[in-house]
């Protein structure tokens, strides 16, 4: 470790800057962010006069550095190309101010991370000048593992210290009770977006010493994982895959999905395979209230949202009932993961005006289903566990005055390495979803699926001619 890492307060406190290209003025933001005061030596004063933001916070300084008054800089930083950039880290040196020559880490006595910046929360990241670049890099990565209102959560954790600290609480340890808060269903909701709740929480669980002890069942998160090409998952839904202890998968979840969970977590499928029943709606509630109550951070991963054909909305329930603190963490759904990826608009003005997402698993389902209202032409009808019904799917369509002629789509495995797309016609839909091999599938019907990237020409002229 070259440089010692440190938080520096410059609220309000005079800082010089030499220099003014592009990494001067990058840093002219920075010190400002940081509340500082600048002094501002740039060899173009007009320029610099126009540039900065805040005349109020930034000094123009007409005269030569070297000659000014420093003593009282809390620090100095120059850009790599100021005139004399040698003498001034000297001169700083020399004088035991804190400098940083930019690009230029010999120079230097500090120098700037590169930094995620979350308000109360910040992350900085060094590589002791040697790769600014790496630097960056991993700021993109840390960037996208922090949940966003992360400082927001520290400000409001902040602000309820000394509330905590007045209470005296002799049944929990400080400590142990903000570990409860932190790793708990408050900050876990907090993140979620429900602050209200989170902060009435936090509340009772001060005021409250019992409530603060008994706390102690891990979440629940109801994640959705997307239609299968891991780049689809959530910010929020990679943070929490990131942090679990346990996470319970089943058949539509990829291998792929689950390499960017936490490595040490436990995998349990409890899905189904060819063949095999798995292990039942019921089974899956209790395993998951066992697994929160014993204290675990426990995902429950389905394939594209949780709450679109997805028994989400049953887990949801029972964990509730059971007092289980629930989180829900949407998901790229199938219908719009895979039409996004066949370029097929869902809703287009004056062609569809509605849409509309249903499942037929079986033949018996399609025949009863209520299509009535699926024949108006604006409407796209999007089928969900489609693939063995499609018969009686394109019959309820047609029944209910749909065209046969209508364009439709059956997109298998979409979003995946083998996903196939077959393009038709309603009245042929059986025949499409023989093409497109196994599931899972989804049947889109509608005249917005001729502007599908790959929308056959022929059947366009086609259907023009029959227009
Ligand atoms: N909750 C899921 C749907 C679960 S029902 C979601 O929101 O997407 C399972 C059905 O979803 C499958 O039978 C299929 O119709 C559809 N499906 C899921 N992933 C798919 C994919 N990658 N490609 C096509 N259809 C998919």
């Amino acid at each position: 470790m070259r440089f010692f890492p440190v938080f520096l307060d410059i609220d309000f406190r005079p800082v010089a800057l030499i220099g003014s290209g592009a990494a001067a003025q990058n840093k002219l933001r920075l010190l400002l962010a940081a509340g500082a005061q600048v002094h501002w030596f740039a060899a173009d004063a007009a320029f610099a006069t126009e540039v900065a933001p805040s005349p109020d916070r930034v000094i123009i300084m007409n005269d030569d550095p070297q000659l000014a008054d420093w003593s009282s800089y809390v620090a100095v930083v120059a850009a790599g190309d100021a005139p004399d950039v040698e003498r001034i880290a000297a001169r700083a040196r020399a004088v035991n101010i804190p400098v940083n020559v930019i690009d230029r880490p010999e120079l230097s006595t500090f120098i700037v991370p590169a930094i995620v910046d979350r308000g109360e929360v910040v992350v900085a990241i060094g590589t002791g000048g040697a790769s600014p670049v790496l630097a960056r890099r991993l700021r993109e990565r840390i960037e996208a593992l922090l949940p966003a209102r992360i400082g927001a959560l520290a400000a409001l954790l902040g602000r309820y210290r000394e509330r905590f600290a007045a209470r005296k609480h002799n049944a929990i340890m400080p400590r142990a009770f903000w570990e409860r808060v932190v790793d708990g269903p408050i900050a876990a909701a907090f993140l979620a977006g429900r602050a209200e709740y989170a902060e009435r929480e936090l509340v009772r669980a001060i005021d409250d010493t019992a409530q603060a002890k008994s706390s102690t069942a891990g979440t629940v998160y109801l994640v959705g994982a997307g239609p299968g090409d891991p780049d689809l998952l959530t910010l929020r839904a990679l943070q929490v895959l990131q942090s679990a202890d346990i996470v319970f998968h089943d058949d539509l979840i990829s291998p792929a999905i689950l390499d960017r969970a936490r490595r040490d977590a436990e995998f349990v499928f409890v899905g189904k395979r060819r063949g095999h029943p798995g292990i039942g709606q019921d089974a899956i509630h209790r395993q998951l209230t066992e697994a929160a109550r014993a204290g675990k951070s426990v995902v429950r991963l389905k394939g594209g949202d949780p709450f679109i054909f997805g028994r989400g909305g049953e887990e949801l329930e029972y964990l509730r009932s059971r007092d289980i603190p629930v989180v829900v963490v949407p998901g790229v759904t199938a219908a719009l993961g895979c039409a996004a990826e066949a370029a097929i608009p869902l809703t287009f003005r004056n062609e569809a005006t509605r849409l509309t997402l249903i499942t037929a698993h079986r033949a018996e389902e399609a025949a009863a289903t209520n299509w009535t209202g699926l024949g108006d032409p604006q409407t796209t009808v999007v089928v969900y566990m489609g693939l063995s019904a499609s018969a009686g799917v394109r019959d309820g369509l047609i029944a209910a005055g749909r065209d046969a002629d209508t364009p439709a789509a059956v997109l298998a495995r979409g979003t995946q390495s083998d996903a196939r797309r077959v393009y038709g016609r309603l009245g042929d839909l059986p025949a499409l979803a023989a093409q497109a091999g196994p599931g899972p599938a989804l049947l889109i019907i509608g005249e917005v699926v001729a502007h599908a990237a790959e929308w056959p020409q022929a059947l366009l002229a086609q259907f023009e001619a029959a227009a």
